[in-house]
C-alpha cells in the first residue's frame, strides 16, 4: 500500500478531527493539525531568543493573524520530514488558503511538497459534508473539558471529562451566533479550494458525514482503498 496524503475538509462539525484521529489510530496515519502544531512551535522554549517565533508568538497569544509565509515555511519544513521518515499524513482542515495550499508566484504551497513525496494521486482531498442544522446542533451541544481540553463525546450525558473528571465548558466558538459566522467563512474559504483542488486534476472525495462516527469512518476507508480489517500499520 504506498503512502498516503488524505486532507479533511467539512464545515464545523462535520467530524474532521475525529477522522483525522480514527486514520491515525487505525492506520498508522500522522495526525498534522496546524493550529495546534502552530501553538507548540510558538511556546516552545526558547522562544524568546528568535525574533521571529517572539513576533508570530505575540500574534498567536493576541489573536491576530500569523504570518502567512511564515506559517507555511513551517509547515512545509515539518512535512518534509514526515515525507521523508515514509508515514502517511492526514490534515484536518488544512491548508485553509489557496495560498498555503498551491502558493504564489515563485512560492510554491504545500501541494508542492507533497506531491514530490507522495505522488500526486496518492493524495486524496475529502469533503465531509453535513447540513448547516447538523451543525448548529452538534456544535452547541459540545462542551471541552477546561481541564486538559478533551472533547465531550458527543451523546454523552456527562457533567465531568470522561479522563481526568474536570469540569466541562462551552467553548465560545460554540455559540449559534458565532456558529452561522463560522459556517458563512467555512463556505466561502473553502469552496474556491475544491474548485482549485479540481482544476488542477486531484479528485475531491465527497463523503456524508451524517452517520455516527465509526460509519463515516468505514466509508472513508471503503474510498481510501484501506483494509477495513485491523492491520495496525
Ligand atoms: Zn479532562
Amino acid at each position: 500500500m504506498p503512502k498516503q496524503v488524505v486532507i479533511i475538509y467539512g464545515p464545523p462539525g462535520a467530524g474532521k478531527g475525529t477522522q483525522a484521529e480514527l486514520l491515525a489510530r487505525r492506520f498508522g496515519f500522522v495526525h498534522f493539525d496546524t493550529g495546534r502544531f502552530l501553538e507548540m512551535l510558538v511556546h516552545a522554549p526558547g522562544v524568546q531568543k528568535d525574533p521571529i517565533l517572539r513576533r508570530e508568538r505575540k500574534n498567536f497569544d493576541t489573536g491576530k493573524l500569523i504570518t502567512p509565509a511564515w506559517v507555511l515555511k513551517m509547515v512545509k519544513e515539518e512535512v518534509k520530514k514526515i515525507g521523508a521518515a515514509g508515514y502517511s499524513v492526514v490534515f484536518s482542515a488544512s491548508p485553509r488558503t489557496l495560498y498555503e495550499a498551491f502558493g504564489e508566484g515563485k512560492e510554491k504551497g504545500l501541494l508542492a511538497t507533497l506531491v514530490k513525496f507522495y505522488g500526486k494521486t496518492n493524495i486524496h482531498p475529502v469533503w465531509l459534508t453535513i447540513r448547516p442544522a447538523t451543525t448548529l446542533k452538534r456544535n452547541s451541544a459540545r462542551k471541552i473539558c477546561s481541564v486538559c481540553g478533551l472533547p465531550k463525546l458527543a451523546n454523552a450525558r456527562i457533567s465531568r471529562c470522561p479522563f481526568c473528571e474536570g469540569p466541562l465548558r462551552t467553548r465560545t466558538l460554540d455559540k449559534p451566533s458565532v456558529i452561522r459566522e463560522r459556517l458563512k467563512e467555512y463556505a466561502g474559504r473553502t469552496y474556491p479550494m475544491f474548485r482549485e483542488f479540481r482544476r488542477r486534476g486531484f479528485r475531491v472525495i465527497k463523503v456524508n458525514g451524517e452517520p455516527a462516527p465509526y460509519m463515516v469512518f468505514q466509508n472513508v476507508t471503503k474510498v481510501l482503498g484501506l483494509s477495513s480489517s485491523r492491520s495496525g500499520k
